[in-house]
Formats: structure tokens, C-alpha cells, sequence
């Protein structure tokens, strides 16, 4: 199946992605995955990126576009695959039509996760990261056995720059302005499902299983 997950930042895109690419033994192509790696490779398109992403903009559809026709190209999504954080706009999402149809593909359904605006801010403002194995937890829903520390490898836990609050604010306004019309761009193409994202990470799991099937 070829599914996109959509969703503002803190909806839960990344776990829900990664569980459902792994129940359905698909790719979890995630394209803020992509960028943070460059990043912190230092790589030129990570220095490009940089800059919007410690903003809370969206980085420029021609680096982000490229790095998505690059990935979709590999055979490994030949059978399948799920895009998280991309398309963020209704221009990314032609982009996307036109690249699949280069390979005779098409989008079987798009994944909408809905959490309310006040319960976003709360759950990104708390979320803390690894640097060194990528765990996430949070100080309220899942904090680490030691306080700061991760559990996986005992690296001290960092906040993400962009889920500092004031960036969250952007992100939220970003997503208001540039992607939730995306909502409606996928609604009138019949291809959208939206799921109640919240919940336990098992009960909005099972709600995305019923979702495609
Ligand atoms: P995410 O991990 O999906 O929240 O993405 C983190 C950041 O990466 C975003 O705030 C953007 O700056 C950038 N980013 C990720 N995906 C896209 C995209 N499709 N278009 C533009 N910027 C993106």
C-alpha cells in the first residue's frame, strides 16, 4: 500500500507511522528523519535545512522534493510505503502525484491524525530526545527510569531546538497556515481517514489498523 500520514507537529506521526510501516512490513519514510540526519552530518543539504527547521519553518520544496523522488525511487517501496511529514503542502502534494505516476504509482489513502491544539503544545514542549540512539520520551506520558537519562544507552536527554516553545507556537502556526489545507485537498480527492489521535499509543494503533483496512 502507498500511505501518507498527515497530522500537526505532536500528533503522534512518527510512533504511529513506525508501528503501522512495521505491522505492515512497509518503509517509514519520514522526511524530518531525513533532514535531522543531514544535519547532523553536516552534509550542504543539511546546512540549507538548518536554518528553517531551528525556526520552525518549512525548509524549501525543491530540497525536500528532491530528497522524497530520491527516496521513492529505491526498490524497497516498490511494494509499499509510508510518508511521514511529507507532502506539508498542496503544492508537495502534486509533486508527490507527479512522481509516483512517473513510476506508475498512485496513493492508496491518506492517514489524518486529529489532537486538538492545547494537547500539542503540551506534548511537545515535554518531549525529550536521545542524541546518541534516537529514543523519545516524555516528562509526563513516558519519562525515563532516571531522571534526564536514557534508559537505552545512559546518554543525557536533550529537547529537540524546535520543540522549544516558542518555536512550537510557529510550527503550530505553520501547520494552520501551509498544511491543514492539505486536510481538505485529500478530503475532496476521496482519499483521507481521519483518526481520533488520542489515546493510548495501542488504542490510536488499532484505530489506523481499522483505518486501512
Ligand atoms: P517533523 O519531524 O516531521 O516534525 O519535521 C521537522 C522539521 O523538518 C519541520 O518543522 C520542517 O522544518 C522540516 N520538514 C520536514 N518535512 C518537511 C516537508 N515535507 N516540507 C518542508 N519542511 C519539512
Amino acid at each position: 500500500m502507498y500511505l501518507v500520514m498527515l497530522g500537526p507537529p505532536g500528533a503522534g506521526k512518527g510512533t504511529q507511522a513506525a508501528l503501522l510501516a512495521r505491522a505492515r512490513h512497509i518503509p517509514h519514510i519520514s522526511t524530518g528523519d531525513m533532514l535531522r540526519g543531514a544535519v547532523s552530518d553536516g552534509t550542504d543539504l543539511g546546512r540549507a535545512a538548518a536554518q528553517y527547521m531551528e525556526r520552525g519553518d518549512l525548509v524549501p520544496d525543491d530540497v525536500v522534493i528532491g530528497i522524497t523522488r530520491d527516496r521513492l525511487k529505491a526498490s524497497d517501496t516498490r511494494r509499499g510505503f509510508l510518508l511521514d511529514g511529507f507532502p506539508r503542502t498542496v503544492s508537495q502534494a502534486e509533486s508527490l502525484d507527479a512522481i509516483l505516476a512517473e513510476t506508475d504509482r498512485a496513493l492508496h489513502l491518506v492517514l489524518n491524525l486529529d489532537v486538538a491544539e492545547g494537547e500539542l503544545i503540551r506534548r511537545l514542549t515535554g518531549r525529550r530526545v536521545c542524541p546518541k540512539c534516537g529514543e523519545t520520551y516524555h516528562l509526563v506520558f513516558s519519562p525515563p527510569r532516571a531522571l534526564g537519562t536514557c534508559d537505552c544507552c545512559g546518554q543525557d536527554l536533550v529537547q529537540r531546538e524546535d520543540d522549544k516553545e516558542s518555536t512550537v507556537r510557529q510550527r503550530l502556526q505553520v501547520y494552520q497556515r501551509q498544511s491543514k489545507p492539505l486536510v481538505e485537498h485529500y478530503l475532496q480527492s476521496g482519499l483521507l481517514a481521519t483518526v481520533d489521535g488520542v489515546g493510548t499509543v495501542e488504542q490510536i494503533h488499532n484505530r489506523v489498523l481499522d483505518a486501512i483496512t
